[in-house]
């Protein structure tokens, strides 16, 4: 097994465990998680694995086989918010948010390797944290629950790396089980497992990477999270979560009253309300049998995103667009938008047609070469070298 042997060749000893912890893809429910909403992402069967051992002297090592830069040493004094750089951040940042949680978490040495694309929208980081955060746990005996786990590596990200994420990455990483979707509320973390055995209905989820990332995207979700919290405001509602469907036109002429941005409030209130609605619809159908109508609900979701919510780019606009026209049931951007990727619902024998078109028009306007893959509904973050070691050579 590689991944042991290079962590022999690092700290000199064998690890005592390999784990591994899952990317995720979200199906619906986008800019809802920070509004208490409901979301409905799967893991992927791209994984980050880490090979752990304690250490005795509450030191950290932590080293990335995909990172630059060698081994990092954390002394157990600069295990603080804003003393690690880089991305020895994420796995620094869990030690932290567990300690700084009263838990009993001593030293590590971590040495990890992941087949998660980065920066891709499909969460690196979540599968960084809560690697780190379930080899902690089980080496350390914290017997904290896979929730407790996800909302202390959500706390890393937040508070340590300083990305003011959702808990809806960490929750898919830690408690997606195979063969299904996870239907998370996210006000409070409560979640359904929905079968989603795409394959016996003779369908596919692809996941197009678009490969960009447009810097406007850093401020921008801070700025939806805002006009959101606005939205609430003048609806006199907590979060956005509490505003039902039914009464969406009359919210949107509360909305109106604020005066000064109105029209951009409007837009993140109509799509919050109706992407939490597309939410529930897209549950109906799949626990109906119908897994072919959620289609036309991603490709509602999309244009909402687009047009309301203002965080697509023409890169996922032309993906979806172009798996759409040539035969894709429905696509729609996924995760925070402004770049990263897009996912789409199609037949089986239509997969390649609708790849290649998504190719030729990517060539076609100039941009790079997407990446298209399969998303099959996998397991959630597990220890155990059958798992980890998955015939790519870790
Ligand atoms: P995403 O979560 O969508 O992949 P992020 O920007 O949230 O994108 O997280 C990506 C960052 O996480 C990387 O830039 C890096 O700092 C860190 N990261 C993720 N996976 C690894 C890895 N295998 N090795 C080192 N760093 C990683
Ligand atoms: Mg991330």
């Amino acid at each position: 097994m590689r991944i042991a042997a290079e962590f022999d060749a690092l700290y000199g000893a064998r690890p005592e465990g390999i784990w591994a912890a899952p990317g995720r893809v979200n199906l619906i429910g986008e800019y809802t998680d920070f509004n208490e909403g409901y979301v409905l992402p799967l893991a992927l069967p791209h994984t980050t694995v880490a090979a752990v051992a304690r250490r005795d002297d509450g030191v950290l090592r932590v080293h990335s086989r995909d990172a630059a830069g060698g081994v990092v040493r954390v002394d157990p004094a600069d295990l603080a918010p804003g003393r690690v750089p880089g991305w020895a951040a994420y796995p620094a940042g869990v030690a932290w948010a567990l300690r700084d949680a009263g838990h009993a978490v001593g030293g590590a040495d971590i040495h990890v390797t992941s087949t998660v694309p980065t920066g891709a929208g499909l969460s690196s980081s979540a599968a960084l944290e809560v690697v780190t955060a379930l080899a902690l746990n089980d080496l350390y005996g914290l017997g904290l629950s896979r929730p407790e786990l996800a909302v202390l590596a959500q706390r890393a990200e937040n508070d340590f790396v300083g990305v003011p994420c959702g808990v809806m990455d960490q929750m898919t990483s830690a408690c997606a089980t195979e063969g299904h979707a996870l239907f998370l509320d996210t006000r409070d973390l409560s979640y359904r497992q929905i079968p989603f055995d795409l394959a016996a209905a003779g369908l596919r989820l692809l996941v197009v990477d678009t490969r960009v990332k447009h810097a406007l995207g850093d401020g921008a979700y801070a700025e939806r999270r805002a006009g959101c919290e606005a939205g609430a405001r003048a609806l006199g509602v907590r979060t956005l979560r509490e505003v039902d469907v039914t009464r969406l036109d009359d919210a949107l002429r509360e909305v109106d009253a604020i005066g000064d941005g109105a029209d951009t409030v409007r837009g993140y209130v109509r799509h919050v309300v109706t992407d939490n609605d597309r939410v529930a619809r897209v549950i109906r159908l799949l626990d109906g049998g119908d897994p072919r109508a959620v289609g036309p609900l991603l490709v509602e979701g999309h244009a909402s995103l687009r047009d309301d919510m203002k965080v697509s780019c023409a890169e996922l606009d032309l993906a979806v667009e172009t798996a759409v026209g040539a035969g894709a049931l429905g696509a729609r951007m996924t995760g925070g938008g402004f770049g990263g990727s897009a996912v789409v619902l199609v037949e089986d024998e239509a997969v390649d047609a609708v790849a290649k078109a998504v190719g030729e028009a990517f060539a076609c306007a100039g941009y790079g070469e997407p990446g298209v893959f399969e998303a099959v509904a996998s397991a959630g973050a597990g220890r155990g070298a059958a798992r980890c070691c998955d015939g790519v050579g870790r």
